[in-house]
């Protein structure tokens, strides 16, 4: 330890238990979390390359962390491990003309959208957590979010990474340049790896000119699979900028929170929005409102007004604080191919009556990606993780995923081979293997 210590900077080494206490889980509170040895608070690539070499000459195992915001205990730690924090590494610089955004692993993507939109520019990816969750973080879980429905998930904007691998070698993939095909795809085995294969430093982000403002539809539904049949409609006729559904448990916790006059009896409730160039905006908005009265929509209401349609993003964005209220959680985050979503959200009301538990289901429902979120207290913790289980055998049986974009993690390592199957498995292990000889990053996660 006294090694690793001369090798950061002063202060850059926590051992103090009180001061490790708080990198020991994300945002799953996971009662078997491991206590560190030691967290490293790196500050650049060269940090983390010596703390790597000397995890490596001792047989130290690694977590690496970006916020902590992840909901699959990939940042959960074991004992004895060492935390590598690339929260520091916050420096960002936009080139307009190229149209990218170079930044440090532990750049907030709320920073980075700010810098590009000093600009003019645009860096889309939004997961819930924009405001708290870092660069690195993103691109290890390949995370996704609101917006994903028409501009993509991470991986669609990481043109260039700089990443460490365990035993300190640092490697450059990709670059600043929209195409490149040099090589074996190398840089794409790292966005989604949750830092099982090396450590991300730094990244060139793609940049989209901004969009103009949305305009936004909600539509109320007397039943789920109603609201399921209209998301089907929307996305064979019009290009969503957002798609979202609330169900009938999550309105009613938002509404405890905070009363913003959702209907509490409403089965479902639709948030769309588009952002189509001109008057193409106007007609996709009505086209919207159509096609959810077609499918039983109840009622309708749109929107151009910029405040307005924020305020009604805001709501969903307070959907996780809204259960967090609720009790204990088990986050879920199936996807599916998307006709088949009115069937995964009708199997889950059904889980949810058999067993007696609380499921309130929010959607990224343009994309077939929904998050059940399981309630559980002391009397009812068995019941909830068969809820679980049950979840993800239901998305993997309906040619699903057991995770659309919070990762694998812990909390879904023993579902993996029941979806990707054993040949992949082996093959991961093999790639693996290759890059963590040693096997000392994120011991137990994913893989
Ligand atoms: C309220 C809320 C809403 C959310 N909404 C969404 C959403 O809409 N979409 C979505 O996809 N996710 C969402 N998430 C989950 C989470 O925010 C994302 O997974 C996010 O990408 C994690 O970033 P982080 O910096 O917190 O990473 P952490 O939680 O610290 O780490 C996540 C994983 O990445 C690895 N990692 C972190 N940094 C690096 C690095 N520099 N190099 C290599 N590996 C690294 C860790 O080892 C871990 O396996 C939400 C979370 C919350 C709390």
């Amino acid at each position: 330890m006294r090694e690793l210590a001369e090798l950061l900077l002063d202060g850059r080494l926590l051992t103090a238990p009180e001061s490790i206490e708080a990198y020991r889980r994300d945002f799953v509170p996971d009662p078997s979390a491991g206590m560190p040895c030691a967290v490293a608070l790196c500050a650049s690539a060269a940090d983390v390359q010596a703390s790597l070499r000397w995890a490596t000459r001792h047989r130290v195992p690694v977590v690496t962390r970006g916020a902590g915001t992840g909901l699959s205990g990939g940042a959960t730690a074991v004992d004895g491990c060492l935390v590598v924090s690339t929260a520091g590494m916050t420096d960002i610089r936009v080139d307009p003309d190229a149209r990218v955004a170079t930044c440090g692993a532990g750049a907030l993507n709320a920073s980075v959208k700010a810098a590009a939109a000093r600009h003019g520019l645009f860096y889309p990816p939004d997961p819930g957590s924009f405001e708290i969750s870092t660069i690195g973080g993103n691109i290890a879980t390949n995370a996704g979010g609101l917006c994903c429905v028409k501009y993509g998930v991470t991986a669609a904007y990481v043109l260039g990474i700089e990443v460490v691998l365990a035993d300190g070698t640092l490697l450059e993939l990709g670059g600043r340049t929209v195409k490149n095909v040099a090589g074996l795809p190398l840089l794409p085995l790292f966005v989604g790896s949750e830092g099982t294969l090396g450590v991300i430093t730094r990244a060139h982000l793609r940049l989209l000119p901004a969009p103009p403002p949305a305009s936004t539809v909600v539509a109320v539904f007397p039943t789920m699979s109603r609201a399921g049949e209209a998301v089907v409609a929307i996305g064979r006729t019009v290009v969503t900028s957002m798609l979202e559904l609330l169900d009938n448990r999550t309105i009613n916790n938002v509404e405890d929170m905070r009363p913003s006059g959702l209907d509490r009896d409403a089965a479902a409730l639709l948030l769309a929005q588009t952002d189509a160039a001109g008057s193409g905006r106007l007609e996709d908005a009505a086209t919207i409102g159509r096609l959810c009265r077609d499918s039983g929509a109840t009622e309708l209401y749109s929107t151009d007004d910029l405040a307005e349609g924020d305020l009604f993003v805001d709501i969903r964005r307070s959907t996780g604080p809204a259960v967090e209220r609720r009790g204990s959680l088990l986050p879920e985050d199936v996807g599916v191919p998307v006709d088949r979503l009115p069937q995964l959200l009708a199997r889950i009301e059904e889980i949810a009556a058999e067993l007696g538990v609380e499921i309130p289901v929010v959607a990224h429902a343009g994309d077939g990606n929904a998050h059940p979120t399981i309630v559980y207290d002391s009397d009812s913790e068995d019941r909830a993780r068969v809820a679980f289980d049950r979840i993800l055998r239901t998305a993997v049986d309906l040619g699903g995923t057991i995770t659309g974009e919070h990762g694998v993690g812990r909390a879904k390592r023993p579902a993996l081979e029941s979806q990707i199957g054993s040949g992949a498995l082996r093959i991961s292990r093999l790639i693996k293997a290759a890059l963590d000889p040693e096997g000392i990053l994120n011991p137990g996660v994913l893989l």
